[in-house]
């Protein structure tokens, strides 16, 4: 079964074939908008900016020839423009515009009195209140379809995706805005086709209200995101892979939903302790060059006492809060332990 609304297309259009090529696959779905950046926000300078207005014509022609409707990035007045002009069919604000107020007025003031559909993506950073905003300054000029598309955070640690998923803030931004249907964009939290399934599996057990994939008819040879993208054959078969609930099992929904709710939380559980023994095997690092004792019993008082008041302010039972923080602090001095004796074992040999 395929999603409620779905977005497909290349990354990147390159040239008039590979755009074409890309949307008669495609049309073997059941594809509500064919998508291709025609400008390219790039983080660093230098590579290849998207082919702007000379790929205008080639969307027209998706749209003449396949009968599909056609929408691109917009990130100046001038984009839209330019595509009002050439009959698109929706615009969407890219993840660095919408991070960036002034840019977002200049596209709102732009579509003003415009009836088209708008998407906006997250901002890069992890920000809700932004997210919020961009969607409010499009709602002020008087567009009534707006869609939000989750295409995942910037975050400085290393994690499996490309853009890390914080699922809570779609959930947040689900929660405040109800009505606008959210999106998720799979290949930029991805970054790597073989994740896209889960991720868009996971978007549907959060009922979410579409997908944007990327696809290309050949990644291999994509000029951007050529990791991320897939071909329409192979976006069938995500298609055909996803387990869509049914009607009937709306109370399994929710569980599912809150279920998974908690796995997001699980992981961010495991991501901090992880960071957190790292510090602490750092610590032990330093103290062993310092030739300094690990356990120190005041700091260690101290630092307990602080955090199960924190703890218990946060509604965390004292029991339990007592329990963790002593099984960290162990498995914290096991660590720093076994930096020194990985010292002692260093001198033995
Ligand atoms: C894109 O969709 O190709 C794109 C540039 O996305 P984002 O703004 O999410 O990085
Ligand atoms: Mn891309």
């Amino acid at each position: 079964m395929s999603p409620n609304t779905l977005i497909a297309g290349p990354c990147s259009a390159e040239t008039r074939e590979q755009v074409l090529e890309t949307a008669e696959g495609l049309t073997k779905l059941p594809l509500d908008y064919f998508r291709a950046g025609i400008w390219k926000p790039r983080t660093r300078p230098g590579e290849f900016e998207g082919i702007g207005n000379d790929a205008i014509p080639w969307l027209q022609e998706v749209k003449e020839k396949y009968g599909l409707k056609v929408c691109t990035e917009v990130a100046k007045a001038e984009h839209v423009e330019a595509v009002l002009k050439a009959g698109f069919d929706m615009v969407w604000i890219g993840a660095r515009s919408t991070a960036n107020p002034f840019t977002v007025q200049e596209i709102a003031d732009a579509l003003a009195g415009v009836d088209i559909p708008v998407m906006v993506k997250n901002p890069t950073n992890p920000d809700l209140k932004l997210w919020l905003g961009a969607i409010e300054r499009i709602e002020k000029v008087g567009i009534k379809n707006i869609s939000a598309i989750h295409r995942g955070f910037s975050v400085y640690e290393k994690t499996k995706y490309r853009n890390n998923p914080n699922w809570q803030i779609p959930i947040d931004l689900k929660q405040e805005l109800p009505n606008i249907p959210l999106i998720c964009d799979p290949s930029h939290i991805g970054g790597r086709d073989f994740l896209l399934l889960d991720i868009a599996q996971k978007a549907f057990d959060l009922k979410y209200d579409g997908l944007m994939v990327e696809t290309h008819f050949n990644p291999s040879i994509a000029w951007t995101d050529a990791k991320q993208q897939i071909t329409p054959f192979q976006l069938g078969e995500l298609l055909q892979s996803l387990k869509v609930r049914g009607r009937e099992e709306i109370a399994a929904d929710e569980i599912i939903e809150m279920r998974s709710q908690l796995t997001t939380k699980d992981e961010e559980i495991i991501r901090i302790l992880s960071e957190r023994m790292g510090i602490s095997e750092k610590i032990g690092n330093f103290k062993k060059e310092k030739n300094a004792v690990i356990l120190q019993n005041n700091q260690w008082e101290e630092s307990l006492r602080k955090n199960l008041e924190k703890a218990s302010k946060a509604q965390l039972s004292p029991q339990f809060s007592n329990q963790l923080f002593r099984l960290i602090h162990q498995e914290s001095i096991r660590i720093q332990a076994k930096t020194f004796s990985e010292d002692k074992n260093e001198q033995a040999n």
